[in-house]
């Protein structure tokens, strides 16, 4: 069978990377976490002091867009890591401040713009799952897969709670969902490629399905494509 690409969007912690990852294990290809690249670009710009509580120097970073390097490596585990600029980043990259800052600068243009490039340019050999909010609408438009997931936003932040606790990260239930209707928020109604669904993406809404069963729905969706 031709390989295709495939597109995941929806809401934050709505289950975007499990599902993708997969699909990506079953059909040998490559999994995108495009939320992963934002991240990145947020921790390089805290680390050079571009961003803070209420700021962003929008100059500084767009003259230094081009100095980010991002990449990804599958570790002895069989996780994929996110590299910056040669840098593995990727516990750092997931605090809910980073997670904030992402969903900030992801609203500036020109990030978007030098980031969907990167994106577009691993797509180009087809073969990849990637998830994140533009995909099936900016990202890949002509993707042969699209899928849309939503959830609710309590569902979610009891997701995202779960996986910071299990990775250490020290975080209340109630912050939590603050952040997840704060990213929904900016995510929904920013300018710049806000989250929508494709007119031709599939949409499930996994609040009330396993893990087990929202993969096989993605399976059969694959075969009819
Ligand atoms: O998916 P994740 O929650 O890691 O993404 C972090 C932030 O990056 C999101 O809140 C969203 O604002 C932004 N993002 C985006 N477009 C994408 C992926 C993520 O704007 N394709």
């Amino acid at each position: 069978m031709e390989k295709i690409n495939i597109a995941v969007d929806g809401f934050s912690s709505c289950g975007k990377s499990t599902i993708a990852k997969g699909l990506a294990k079953k059909l040998g290809y490559t999994y995108i976490d495009s939320g992963a690249m934002y991240r990145a670009v947020a921790l390089f710009a805290y680390r050079n002091g571009w961003i803070t509580d209420t700021d962003i120097n929008e100059t500084e970073l767009q003259k230094h867009i081009s100095d980010i390097e991002i990449s990804f490596k599958t570790n002895s585990e069989g996780q994929q890591e996110t590299y910056l600029n040669g840098e593995n980043v990727e516990k750092e990259i997931r605090s809910l401040e980073i997670g904030n800052g992402a969903s900030r600068v992801s609203t500036l243009g020109f990030v978007r713009k030098e980031l969907v490039r990167q994106q577009q340019a691993i797509g180009e050999k087809k073969g990849v799952v990637m998830d994140g909010r533009d995909i099936g609408t900016v990202v890949f438009p002509d993707a042969e897969l699209k899928i849309f997931l939503t959830a609710s936003p309590e569902v979610r932040a009891q997701r995202r709670f779960n996986e910071l606790q299990a990775k250490g990260i020290p975080v209340s239930f109630e912050d939590t969902l603050a952040n997840v209707r704060e990213r929904d928020e900016r995510d929904t109604t920013r300018m710049e490629s806000p989250l929508r669904k494709a007119d031709d993406a599939i949409e499930l809404d996994n609040s009330h399905i396993t893990i087990d069963e929202q993969l096989q729905w993605a399976l059969d969706l694959m075969h009819n494509a």
